[in-house]
């Protein structure tokens, strides 16, 4: 495990308080969520209600909560945390999370879940990476909102193919059957943690399969999502 930096990962100006890992400056000027659904994540001209493609179509989850959408400067640091064995850099973004979330429950009454789960990589590509990055969030997150974390808790039964280079029809056949439930989740409130959303897909099939197996609801956590 790498020493905290007492830097801030933007500026890299000095720290008065080295574990937040941002500068309140750099903080500050992080770009504000535009108005967005509540469910989806996606643009909408009310963030207190479901959009209209939710109620046309909802997704699997019910509530979803992010940072910001895909974009400079949290794009290149979760960029960073794929390829950067840096628990530091986790630690950042997961309090980063915690505002976003804090927020949520303070303006939209975001419930708060029982237990939180990372979508699970495959073996061989955890292997590859020989890190998994969500692992470091998950167990701050676990602490710092006061619900269980199982480490565990998902598998993935196989590799799929690569997702955004499918179209959506062949991105849910790709993913059916992929993932696999190892823990009582009935009446649990769930919370899934992602570092990127981008189709849902894949979000969508562990929420389908949570709920399948009796989950009470899946809150989706995840530092952006792609508009
Ligand atoms: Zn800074
Ligand atoms: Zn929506």
């Amino acid at each position: 495990m790498l020493s905290m930096p007492t830097a801030c990962w933007l500026c890299k100006m000095p720290l008065a308080l080295p574990h937040h890992g941002l500068c309140c400056f750099c903080l500050r000027r992080l770009p504000m969520q535009a108005e967005c659904c509540p469910r989806c994540g996606l643009p909408a001209l009310h963030s207190r209600r479901e959009c209209g493609r939710c109620q046309l179509r909802p997704p699997a989850w019910q509530r979803i909560v992010f940072v910001t959408d895909w974009q400079p400067p949290l794009r290149e640091l979760v960029q960073r945390l794929k390829f950067l064995q840096a628990t530091a850099l986790s630690v950042m973004l997961a309090r980063l999370f915690l505002l976003s979330w804090l927020t949520e429950r303070r303006d939209r009454h975001l419930y708060r879940p029982d237990l939180l789960l990372c979508v699970p990589l495959h073996k061989k590509r955890a292997w590859q990476r020989g890190y998994n990055q969500l692992d470091d969030m998950a167990r701050c997150l676990a602490r710092w909102t006061g619900c269980f974390y199982e480490a565990a808790g998902l598998s993935r039964r196989r590799k799929t193919r690569i997702q955004h280079r499918l179209p959506a029809s062949a991105r849910r056949r790709n993913l059916r059957g992929a993932f696999r439930v190892e823990t009582a989740v009935a009446g649990r409130h769930i919370a899934l943690l992602d570092d990127v959303v981008t189709t849902g897909s894949t979000v969508e099939e562990i929420s389908r399969v949570l709920l399948a197996e009796g989950a009470a609801s899946v809150q989706i956590w995840c530092l952006c999502r792609t508009l």
